[in-house]
């Protein structure tokens, strides 16, 4: 058998969702790890990956210069603070790039936009396919439902998690923003304290808690009269993300030029 092998280059490579990735493409028989990739001047430089997910040495050492090769794909699990230098290595070379990174910049969603002229990129604040799902069902329930049904969510993540609401969460208000004709920025909701009055109709209240290990819950609520529908996702352990990130690497590596999500690589989009 000659099955290519797909080469993942995994940027973050120290971090909780780094080392799940390696712990998921050493397991996998279609792909290898290319490279791994974290911060300059942290501690996993110099390490070895296999070392880093908890098993033995495979010697991919972690670097801190992100090198895509030809043939490989990008995924980046990382922090935003040099997403547009990432975005701009895998332009030039013509890789394909899978980024879960959440808190970008306006400025990153701008260049992600632009990038996706020449590049195949997968950009999603939430790979699983659960969740996924979630953002169809919210949008067609939202839909369904009408203008008299309120709206609220709140999502819950471990203590570590440095941007709140999640981008899942501003993803699900998005949903519902855009199947009811609402303007996210004029909708959605993340603070209230400061408000001092009740809720307007057109309102979607987005909320973040924080503590303890949770990778990751959503709960959307439709909120009528006399009754309430909840739709909640809980993510068990972030291998979910790293199997529907490695899932959209396998899909990117033979796709055009294109700005897509995991709606597309589910192939839901309609
Ligand atoms: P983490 O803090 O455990 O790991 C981040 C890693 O990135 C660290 O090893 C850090 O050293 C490294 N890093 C920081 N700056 C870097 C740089 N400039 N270049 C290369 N590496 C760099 O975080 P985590 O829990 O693994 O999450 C990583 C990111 O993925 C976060 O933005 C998180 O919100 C996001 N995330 C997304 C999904 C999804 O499905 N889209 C799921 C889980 C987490």
């Amino acid at each position: 058998m000659t099955q290519r092998m797909l080469s993942i280059i995994i940027v973050g490579a120290r971090g909780r969702m780094g080392t799940a990735l390696i712990r998921e493409v050493m397991d996998s028989e279609d792909m290898t790890l290319g490279a791994c990739v974290d911060r300059s001047g942290g501690p996993g430089i110099g390490q070895d990956a296999g070392r880093l997910a908890g098993g033995p040495d495979i010697g991919v050492l972690v670097t801190d210069e992100l090198r895509p090769r030809r043939g490989s794909v990008v995924v980046d699990f990382s922090l935003p603070n040099a997403t547009e230098a990432r975005i701009r290595a895998c332009v030039e070379q013509g890789i394909p790039l899978i980024i879960g990174t959440t808190g970008l910049s306006e400025e990153d969603d701008k260049l992600l936009v632009e990038a996706g002229q020449s590049i195949p990129i997968v950009y999603a604040a939430n790979f699983s396919v659960g969740v996924t799902l979630l953002l169809q069902l919210a949008g067609v329930a939202a839909a369904a439902l009408g203008p008299d049904w309120e709206a609220e969510l709140f999502e819950l993540h471990h203590r570590f998690k440095r941007d709140a609401p999640s981008g899942t969460a501003l993803r699900i208000g998005q949903a519902v923003a855009d199947a009811t004709g609402r303007k996210f920025s004029e909708a959605v909701m993340t603070d209230r304290a400061s408000l001092r009055r009740a809720r307007e109709k057109q309102e979607i209240g987005v909320f973040g808690l924080r503590g303890g290990d949770s990778p990751g819950e959503h709960t959307l609520m439709f909120l009528g009269e006399g009754e309430r529908i909840e739709l909640t996702h809980r993510a068990g352990d972030r291998a979910i993300f790293a199997r529907g990130a490695l899932r959209a690497a396998r899909w990117a590596a033979s796709q055009p030029p294109g700005l897509y999500d995991m709606v597309d690589v589910l192939g839901l989009r309609e």
